[in-house]
């Protein structure tokens, strides 16, 4: 027993918890866990969850990580200006569009109140719900490209009472602001203004675009000083307040952003000095990187939270004490960093393809040609000692046996015992050697995948996958008490080839070796709360899964919350087709029974129902 807890700590290497998990989930014997207060297994939670009915993919949400997630932020912050005494606020609204779904906005909001956290719009359909859910005191900022119709919206709001921002993405909208700030009495309120500034530095990542010069967003500089000319002609100066830019989502380098922080705070200050003197803040947009890797040699970010916050607080206060003025209040939008780790997609192991081999379908003849013979032999007799030298006999025997298929000299059903027992053989050597040299590992991942089938779809819950090659940390819920030697690929349930995340030497996945006839099993995608959720596409009518909230507390756990995924019928409505013509088309089905059962078809989920395991 005593070497339980450092084997414990082994298989938490292999599956890179350290590396992910932020220290929010581990493994406890055997199982995954949530890793606060009572620290239910997540096998656990899923088993509540069955009773009350519920089959296919899970997210469970949990609150209590996006509430460690905003302390984290605010408080790293004011430790920042703490030590640099930064003379200027942290603030930070969270955008809405790295996910919507009311769950998370909830908590965002509530478990963001004791700092005033706000949120950040993009869209009308955003905007709007911005307005209806933000407290009055706690911020709005609106960026992304709008029309008439969201500037009136931002009047509305300032009208209703919020503290709300507009950035300005190019001079249009800013002339539309000047129009219909035209139309108002002079006492009438009116909305904050920001601008987004174009940036010169380019940033690093995937979201190179975000800044630069040729970026889609932002202000140049010469219309930065057209843009104060006009403020001023219009006598809107007074409400220009904020001097916006962000670098791009995944900033896993903290050097573009440095740069893109002091270009920034120079053009902020020199704006001041042109006459922008109610200008109080610099949102410095979101970029805060999350890991995903479950291996340690891949890229990974090369700052803390802590070093983010201290070197925008230290240049901030440079390069406003050098140009002689004072220093803003720093507004955040991170949004990824929130929300990340509190969402976990759970889905079921329907079937696993690696099953072909098993040893229940090997059929000796009566007499064997002597090659398969001997890999029979050599499976019979494998143990610890003699492994790696049974297991490269067998790899030459496999490479031999085929030349004679070939030639002609065994037939179908030898080659098919020669395959069955050269796969017992690998499957037995990672089992008793747990450190094979790297050559023979490299060959055995391309002789030994197991493919799990799992009822979900990729495009639905992981679509970074599928659009950008992401890959999400996957772990199984039980089982990691047994040394993770089988090497996996993934299939969703759609028809697509693209649903597969399939074995990368590169980024290789291990798990244990499983037997879906002992028990239902089950796998475990985290962090996909930021961005995944909405960017998830309906393809083959896949729809977004089942969700739960889950809090914890120091005796177990509730579930507070649980929304059950779209109903066949409604994802059918919600491309247009009429609910009524189709329960009228399937009525053609005159026995009666078998139309109740289409209608409670048409009224549930989309997923698979897998049989109920013994
Ligand atoms: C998307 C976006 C963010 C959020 O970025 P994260 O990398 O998720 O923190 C912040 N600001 C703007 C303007 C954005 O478009």
């Amino acid at each position: 027993m005593s070497s339980s807890s450092s084997s414990s700590s082994n298989h938490e290497q292999a599956y890179g918890i350290n590396l992910w998990s932020r220290g929010y989930f581990t493994i406890r014997d055997g199982e995954l866990v949530v890793n606060h207060r009572s620290s239910p297994a997540l096998n656990s939670i899923l088993h509540q969850i069955q009773q009350q009915g519920h089959h296919g993919p899970a997210i469970l949400r949990f609150p209590h990580i996006i509430q460690s997630q905003i302390e984290q932020l605010h408080r790293t912050f004011a430790t920042a200006i703490e030590t640099y005494r930064y003379e200027g606020k942290f603030r930070a609204v969270f955008p809405m569009k790295v996910n919507q779904f009311p769950e998370v906005l909830r908590s965002v909001i509530a478990l963001g109140t004791p700092y005033r956290h706000g949120l950040e719009a993009g869209s009308k359909a955003e905007l709007i719900l911005a307005m209806a859910l933000t407290p009055y005191g706690h911020p709005i900022k609106v960026n992304g490209f709008k029309d008439e119709e969201i500037i009136r919206l931002g009047f509305f709001a300032a009208k209703q009472g919020h503290d709300i921002t507009l950035t300005i993405e190019g001079i249009e909208e800013l002339q539309m602001i000047i129009a219909i700030s035209a139309t108002l009495p002079a006492t009438a309120p009116r909305p904050k203004i920001g601008i987004r500034l174009r940036l010169h530095s380019r940033s690093g990542g995937h979201w190179i675009r975000s800044s630069g010069f040729n970026s889609k967003f932002g202000l140049t500089s010469p219309e930065l000083i057209e843009a104060i000319e006009l403020l001023r002609t219009s006598a809107l100066l007074p409400k220009l307040t904020m001097l916006h830019f962000h670098v791009g989502s995944q900033q896993k380098d903290i050097t573009p952003f440095k740069r893109a922080l002091k270009e920034a705070a120079n053009v902020y200050a020199d704006l001041k000095r042109i006459g922008a003197t109610a200008l109080s803040s610099i949102n410095i947009g979101g970029g805060l990187p999350i890991e995903y890797g479950q291996q340690s040699n891949e890229l990974r970010s090369n700052y803390s939270l802590q070093e983010f916050a201290n070197d925008v607080v230290f240049l901030l206060k440079e390069v406003m004490e050098n140009k002689g003025v004072e220093t803003p209040d720093i507004i955040s939008e991170s949004g990824r960093f929130l929300v990340a780790h509190h969402a976990v997609c759970i889905t079921q192991v329907l079937e696993l393809f690696s099953q072909e081999f098993n040893k229940r379908i090997l059929r000796m003849k009566e007499s064997n040609p002597p090659l398969v013979q001997e890999l029979y032999e050599l499976a019979k007799s494998i143990n610890r000692s003699n492994c790696v030298e049974f297991l490269h006999d067998a790899l030459d025997h496999q490479e031999s046996l085929m030349t004679l298929f070939n030639l002609g000299y065994i037939d179908l059903h030898d080659r098919a015992n020669a395959e069955i027992l050269v796969q017992q053989i690998i499957k037995q050597t990672l089992a008793l050697h747990d450190n094979l040299p790297g050559a023979d590992l490299e060959c055995m991942q391309e002789q030994l995948k197991e493919y799990y089938l799992l009822n979900s779809s990729f495009f639905q819950s992981l679509p970074d996958n599928w659009g950008l090659d992401e890959r999400f940390p996957v772990i199984p819920l039980t089982g990691l008490n047994i040394r993770p030697s089988r090497s996996v690929s993934l299939w969703d349930i759609t028809c697509d080839s693209d649903g597969e995340i399939s074995f990368d030497p590169k980024a290789p996945l291990y798990f244990p070796a499983i037997q879906l006839d002992q028990g239902a099993h089950h796998l475990a995608f985290c962090n996909v709360g930021a961005y995944q959720e909405t960017l998830g596409m309906r393809h083959n009518l896949f729809a977004h899964p089942s969700e739960f909230t889950v809090e914890i507390d120091d005796h177990g756990f509730t579930i507070t919350h649980s929304e059950a995924t779209e109903s066949v019928a409604a994802t059918l409505s919600n491309l247009g087709y009429d609910r009524t013509a189709i329960l009228q088309g399937l009525e053609a089905e005159r026995d009666p029974e078998a139309l109740h059962w289409l209608r409670q078809l048409l009224n549930r989920g989309g997923y698979l129902r897998p049989h109920p395991q013994s």
